[in-house]
């Protein structure tokens, strides 16, 4: 098999009726890069920098973060890089940041929250990803926004951080987009507002599916009880992409979703063309999407939404059109 993903490495992302795909590396180190040339991947679709925080043993220095942008971004090459800002709290912890214990912390002070309150790091992150842009494409995104106010807040110290760097004789970026992360249920019902403010949207569905079940993603007394093909998730999930195509916001998914080949199969027929995933999963997901009569699989999936099948009727639709393939 692993030959097979290996061949197919160079052969273009598309599906069998003709439907281009973007296929884009989840990421969160330098040694990650690699991947995304032995994988054949479009870009790195999700950097997540708190690893780099998580694997210190104090906040690194802007002058730090700056360093692994750069190298990141040059071992990307043309290829673009979503850099997400600092997503720490919740299951991620800093053992040199002593926070107080929380009741809830999966919905408690974590990513954007507390980047809000904390504006020095999160400007000396900002910085330093201006830095590293100097002069070539950037992209921000910001995890766990919950209300369009939080992406303004955000851009404001993005606007500041670049007056400053021009005020100070600094290159700037060339081409810079910003984003959000789509994961708080809450922002299901502020679409078509925070289309207007975004340069583009990638959906966490990891914490989007737990939000919105109200289900710990890592729990397994609860985590098997629901199921991310249900109807409901797939309507939310599709929504989000037709309001995106609507107000002509480029749309993404980077949750493990879009790395599973079947839950992939269902994201594109409901309207996704651009999906970021860990490396291993980029060979299952395109050797499926070559051999997918995509516009066949739509319109037999969205008559199933519609007549309001079960998830269990979902799946095996699902399988049985992968084994018919
Ligand atoms: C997500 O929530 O789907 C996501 C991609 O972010 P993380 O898994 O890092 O929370
Ligand atoms: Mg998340």
């Amino acid at each position: 098999r692993q030959e097979i993903y290996r061949q197919l490495r160079d052969e273009p992302t598309v599906t069998k009726d003709g439907v281009d795909v973007k296929l884009q590396l989840n990421a969160g180190l330098l040694v990650d890069l690699p991947s995304m040339e032995d994988a054949g991947a479009d870009g790195v679709g999700l950097f997540r920098t708190e690893l780099q925080f998580m694997v210190a043993s104090a906040f690194p220095r802007m002058q730090e973060q700056h360093s692994l942008y750069s190298k990141v971004l040059d071992a990307a090459g043309d290829k673009p890089v979503t850099f997400r800002s600092l997503d720490i709290g919740g299951d991620k912890v800093l053992p040199y940041l002593r926070l107080a214990q929380e009741e809830n912390p999966a919905m408690g002070w974590r990513a954007i929250r507390f980047g809000l309150d904390r504006p020095g790091l999160l400007r000396t992150q900002i910085r330093a990803m201006l830095h590293a842009g100097a002069g070539r494409s950037l992209r921000i995104m910001f995890p766990m926004v919950a209300d369009v106010a939080e992406f303004q807040q955000a851009r404001d110290y993005v606007e500041r951080e670049l007056k400053h760097l021009r005020q100070h004789g600094h290159d700037t970026p060339k081409e810079l987009k910003l984003g959000v992360m789509l994961e708080v249920p809450a922002l299901l019902y502020q679409l078509e507002e925070i289309y207007k403010e975004v340069d583009f949207v990638s959906v966490g569905s990891n914490d989007l599916f737990q939000f919105f079940y109200a289900v710990d993603r890592g729990n397994t007394l609860v985590a098997e009880r629901f199921e991310a093909l249900s109807p409901s998730f797939l309507r939310a999930l599709r929504k989000i992409v037709v309001v995106g195509d609507k107000m002509d916001t480029p749309v993404t998914l980077c949750g493990e979703l879009g790395g599973q080949p079947l839950a992939a199969m269902a994201l594109l027929a409901i309207g996704y063309r651009n999906l970021s995933m860990s490396p291993a999963s980029i060979g299952p997901v395109k050797a499926m999407l070559r051999s997918l009569d995509l516009s066949a699989l739509s319109e037999e999936l969205l008559k199933q939404l519609e007549a309001g099948k079960g998830s269990e009727d979902i799946r095996e639709f699902l399988s049985n059109f992968a084994s018919e393939n």
